[in-house]
């Protein structure tokens, strides 16, 4: 990577220099020949040389045309790179060949972390599993178990979803520029179904997302618009109550709140 490359910090570009992480990350998962892999900002192409000595089917979609230059040597190899933001794509139709499993893999900007996993469930894209590095505050969060600080609603949110592992702690001396904070990688296997069964997805996760909005308060505070008395009734049966607050409550004891409601 040349030194005199205009970094942009917008774009969150920290490459990956170090060739035992590079190594790492794309040893996590099986990856075979016949399987696709999407990699999200493959900046100047570190993780993609990698991902080339297990399949040939790579998608990348990057942001930044002026990394034409380091990701042009791809193009013959097989790979598709797709200049433009990634949460603008219509992916899907992008996948009508046939593979056997479909990868999503990114060295991703923290503040694009939450879009870009919501695109992926929103758009239904049909992923087996995504790899991310993402900040490790953002790692620890989305891999919170319940009753912990970082328990929140995105938590519970990805849970339904998927089976998150965070993997291992990735140093910030291994990127260039040096970024301010430390990395993590995490796994998110997509499940066979969802966790728990909810009767009304869009019932639930509002309820969720109300159930956390302020953090410190209580499910009474948080749930006011609700109806408490049955909230009430049901949390009785885990021996809860409505002074109990959203990060003491499981995926389900909510879909049991959300299926009754
Ligand atoms: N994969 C490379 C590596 O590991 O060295 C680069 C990782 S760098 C942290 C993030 C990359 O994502 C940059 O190349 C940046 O330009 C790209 N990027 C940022 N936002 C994006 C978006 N919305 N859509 C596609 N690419 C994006």
């Amino acid at each position: 990577m040349d030194k005199d490359f205009n970094f942009k910090k917008r774009y969150g570009q920290n490459f990956l220099k170090d060739d035992n992480i590079l190594n790492n990350i794309v040893n996590t998962i099986d990856i075979t020949e016949n399987d696709l892999v999407i990699e999200i900002g493959p900046g100047a192409g570190a993780l993609t040389n990698k991902l080339l000595n297990k399949t040939k089917k790579i998608i990348c979609f990057e942001i930044d045309k002026q990394l034409e230059i380091y990701l042009n040597k791809f193009e013959e190899t097989g790979v598709k790179v797709i200049y433009g933001d990634f949460l603008d794509q219509d992916v899907k139709s992008y996948l009508n060949f046939s593979y056997d499993n479909l990868y999503i893999i990114a060295n991703l900007p923290y503040y694009i972390t939450t879009p870009i996993i919501n695109k992926i469930i929103v758009d239904k894209i049909p992923v087996n599993k995504c790899l991310f590095m993402v900040q490790k505050e953002v790692a620890d969060r989305l891999s919170a178990s319940k009753s912990t600080k970082d328990y929140n609603s995105l938590t519970v949110f990805m849970n339904y979803y998927f089976e998150i592992k965070k993997l291992f702690n990735v140093s910030r001396n291994v990127f260039y520029p040096k970024p301010n904070v430390d990395s993590a990688v995490i796994l998110l296997a997509k499940r066979e179904k969802p966790l728990v069964n909810v009767k009304n997805e869009e019932k639930f996760f509002k309820l969720i997302k109300d159930s956390f909005k302020y953090k410190r308060k209580t499910l009474k505070n948080n749930l006011k618009s609700y109806d408490l008395e049955k909230i009430e009734e049901i949390l009785n049966k885990y021996n809860m109550n409505l002074s109990a607050r959203a990060e003491a409550i499981s995926i389900e004891i909510f879909a049991d709140i959300s299926n009754n409601l």
